[in-house]
């Protein structure tokens, strides 16, 4: 905290949006929260707690290292892998009780004995084209070989859509399509059907019909939609804010420049305040000369090149802006009793978190949201990138 710029990871709102996507659920009796990339950078761990106890059941990690870290950390709650793992590494998967997805042939691979049986999930490739099994008589042959093994569960079958956050609905019938041949040809060949599933946020919030058994929600959990073009039926409340002290005021004269490369060339007379953040830290570069941010609830443009560590904002039309006082990068706006005095003071008297919620809640809460949307959009990325973006160089403060 000494460097002055931090994330408030708003777990109020990881609930609320937990329980409001589990009303809406039909069919589904399982949500699966993703929280891979590190929580999509809110962290993992801390995510994974406050979800399960909002009412999630299950977890989805990217990788097995992403799964043993939270095992490790004492998390038993169902835990899904999306990505590739191998035969050898589901070894590990098994003794750690973490399930496995599957979309490749392992019938004519090497694969070990499990000490401990191994929960598969096989994938279905319907239209993304990246993982999962491009016919059904290879994924048949897979259900056949698994039947032949008491090592290995089918725990389920999926697949993943590619468009559902578009403005059309078309790729992801053709998709849902596929999908259900795949489910009619297994009905009619009599076997159980496992854990049936399809639909990441953007699924669960369009079509209550693709729902299945279990829904994979990630991006709706943290408070966004999945994209602009997509309306959303629930109210969501972004989780991750993004604040920086200010470190310098200062005045350049018209004609003088700001940061690397010259690349902001002041008209007038211009001040500048200096804020912590900068690309090392997720704040990316391409927001340089196009981001904004907000002090004192006005907005102050991002002037010259965002550097690693620092980047600088245009506050002229800004009254009143000194050194310590609290920038918002994104999320809630700071309120302006935020001080970097007040702040280190009362972080190092009281309970960190205690001071944030009554401090945060009670004023910020009741601020506007600088939308990540809204950055993503300037920056030519979208709110997921910039999310999983934030460096653990930025310290994350979990207000409960
Ligand atoms: C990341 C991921 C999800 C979650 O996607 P969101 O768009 O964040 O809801 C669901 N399923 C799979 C296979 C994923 O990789």
């Amino acid at each position: 905290m000494y460097r002055g710029s931090f994330a408030i990871v708003d777990h109020q709102a990881l609930t609320r949006n937990v329980k409001v996507i589990r009303s809406y659920l039909g069919s589904a009796k399982r949500l699966l929260i993703s929280v891979k990339a590190n929580g999509y950078g809110h962290g993992s761990l801390e995510v994974a707690k406050t979800v399960l106890s909002a009412g999630a059941t299950d977890l989805g990690v990217a990788s097995l290292e992403e799964a043993l870290t939270l095992r490790e950390a004492g998390i038993t709650a169902p835990i899904l892998i999306f990505g590739y793992t191998s035969p050898r590494a589901a070894c590990v998967a098994a003794e750690y009780d973490v399930s496995v997805t599957v979309g490749d042939d392992w019938t004519k691979q090497d694969v070990p004995d499990f000490a401990k049986p191994l929960k598969v999930h096989l994938k279905y490739e319907t239209g993304m084209n990246r993982l999962g099994f491009t016919s059904q008589e290879t994924l048949f042959e897979m259900v056949r070989w698994l039947e032949g093994r008491n090592d290995v569960t089918w725990e389920g079958l999926f697949t993943h859509l590619a468009c559902a956050d578009g403005d059309q609905d078309d790729h992801s019938r053709r998709q849902i399509g596929r999908f259900e041949e795949l489910l009619h040809e297994l009905r009619r060949r009599n076997y159980a059907m496992p854990l049936l599933h399809a639909s990441n946020s953007a699924g669960t919030l369009r079509n209550a019909e693709w729902h299945y058994d279990l829904v994979r929600v990630g991006i709706a959990a943290y408070g966004y939609a999945p994209s602009l073009e997509m309306d959303i039926p629930v109210n969501l409340e972004p989780a991750l804010n993004l604040y920086g002290f200010v470190t310098r005021v200062s005045e350049i004269e018209a004609g003088e420049t700001v940061g690397y490369g010259a690349t902001f060339v002041a008209r007038q007379k211009t001040r500048i305040a200096t804020v912590p953040v900068g690309y090392a830290d997720g704040y990316p570069r391409s927001l340089s000369n196009c981001g904004y941010a907000f002090i004192r609830g006005q907005k102050a443009k991002v002037i010259g090149n965002v550097c690693m560590d620092q980047l600088m904002l245009d506050i002229t039309n800004i009254n009143g802006v000194k050194l310590g006082d609290c920038v918002t990068l994104y999320g809630h706006y700071a309120p302006n009793t935020w001080h970097a005095e007040k702040f280190h003071e009362l972080a190092e008297t009281s309970r960190q978190t205690d001071w944030l919620r009554e401090g945060f809640f009670d004023q910020g809460k009741q601020n506007p949201v600088l939308s990540l949307d809204e950055l993503a959009f300037l920056g030519h990325t979208i709110s997921y990138e910039l999310m999983c973006a934030l460096s653990p160089r930025i310290p994350r403060l979990h207000v409960r």
